[in-house]
């Protein structure tokens, strides 16, 4: 990824700018993600915060993540989508969900973690068949 780039939630309330390269990225299938994501697992990437400007109206949640660490989560205020968090581990960091991305694609996920949580049909199950959209009846 680049070390500026742009992302905001589905209905355009919240946007956001980084200015610094993302310091990792990866997917998360921890059963705090799997909750908060309504699937398997959440894409996220770090940045640091002061590099992280965000606009739009956010509604926040804390909570006690699996390392320990004091979490908050951050989600557009109006349609709910999932923008960022900050943990008390890192707090000069901001875990950005990759999907929030103006180009998602550009994510370069860098590991799997917490795949103890994982769930079977979250994965690179190759024998699936693949559609590339919604299947069509
Ligand atoms: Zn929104
Ligand atoms: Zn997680």
């Amino acid at each position: 990824m680049s070390d500026s780039f742009k992302g905001g939630c589905q209905c355009g309330a919240v946007r956001y700018t980084v200015t610094a390269a993302p310091m990792w990225g990866g997917h998360c299938q921890c059963t705090n993600c799997q909750k908060f994501s309504g699937t398997g697992h959440a894409s996220n990437y770090l940045v640091p915060l002061d590099a992280f400007n965000v606009t739009g109206e956010l509604s926040d949640f804390s909570y006690d993540a699996d390392s320990g660490n004091k979490m908050t989560r951050y989600v557009c205020a109006v349609c709910a989508s999932p923008i960022y968090g900050v943990g008390s581990g890192n707090p000069a960091a901001a875990v950005v969900r990759a999907g929030s991305l103006d180009t998602p694609a550009d994510f370069e996920p860098k590991a799997l973690i917490y795949t103890d949580s994982a769930v079977a049909w979250d994965g690179e199950e190759k024998s699936l068949p693949t559609f590339p959209k919604m299947p069509q009846r």
